[in-house]
């Protein structure tokens, strides 16, 4: 059931007063695709992605997240995905055993499940010597990994990813990707927001937002024929350009009727 849509939305919109973050959105995700979820900053990502997990309600429009309306169960969207925030959720005075075990109580998995985990976890991350470290002491790169780990600790249908890799140098982010892989081999579907055009290589699919709009949705090897581009940064840099100069002769037509 590869092609089955794991997420869906249908003129997905946010507005914060007069303010609309995101203009009606529609798009969906196959189960087990890697999706990456481009624009620049204040694009809207993060609001959308916010609805797409249950964290904030939509103003119009619909979403419907591993079988669930966002909306109206957004409690049931919550337990069977993973997210990931800009800030990691990781509790820095806790050891990382400490995490794990919270995370899986959180999650509600059994006493024995989460023991069973955290040992393979420990293990797949060699942390098995610092388990009992503070989350504190690690360095930026491990932490990724942990919070990576934890947002996938209750094995979920999705897991959302914002920004995962910002701040790491080059070789922890393609070891972080690895990781990225592994889990959507194993049926995850994974969906990631990413300053980092390199990073939108490694996707199955992606969407660029500009100013609350997806502008383009393709593989990143079509949106590079169809945009002429050498990369998905000349790609990115030509939909931004257009859009700055669609918005200039905007307003110099305003100026015009004044
Ligand atoms: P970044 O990459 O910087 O996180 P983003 O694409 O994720 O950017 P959002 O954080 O979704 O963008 O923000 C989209 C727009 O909505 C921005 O102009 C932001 O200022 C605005 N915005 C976000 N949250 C709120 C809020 N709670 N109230 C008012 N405006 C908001």
């Amino acid at each position: 059931m590869k092609d089955e849509a794991v997420i869906r939305t249908e003129g997905l919109t946010k507005r914060f007063g007069t303010f609309v973050a995101v203009k009606g959105i529609s798009f969906s995700v196959r189960r087990g695709e890697i999706f990456g979820f481009l624009g620049a900053n204040g694009a809207g990502k993060t609001t959308a992605m916010r609805m797409l997990c249950g964290l904030s309600r939509p103003s119009a429009g619909r979403a419907w997240v591993a079988g669930c309306d966002v909306a109206r169960n957004p409690e049931e969207v919550k337990r069977r995905i993973g997210y990931m925030s800009q800030r990691f959720s990781l509790y820095e005075d806790l050891t990382v055993r400490e995490n794990l075990k919270l995370y899986g109580g959180i999650y509600g998995m059994r006493r024995e499940a989460i023991r069973e985990k955290t040992e393979r976890v420990l293990k797949e991350l060699q942390l098995e010597r610092d388990a009992d470290k503070l989350v504190a002491s690690l360095p930026l790169g491990w932490k990724q990994k942990l919070a990576f780990s934890v947002a996938i600790f209750h094995e979920p249908q999705i897991v959302f990813l914002d920004e995962p890799t910002g701040g790491v140098d080059p070789l922890t982010r393609r070891r972080f990707w690895e990781m990225i892989y592994a889990a959507a081999e194993r049926g995850i579907t994974v969906f990631v927001t990413t300053h980092y055009m390199d990073e939108a290589e490694y996707c199955d699919r992606v969407s660029i937002m500009v100013d609350g709009e997806i502008r383009a949705l393709d593989t990143p090897r079509r949106l590079r024929e169809a945009f002429g581009a050498e990369g998905m940064d000349e790609v990115f840099q030509r939909l931004v350009r257009t859009e700055r100069t669609d918005r200039g002769a905007g307003a110099a037509a305003d100026a015009t009727d004044e």
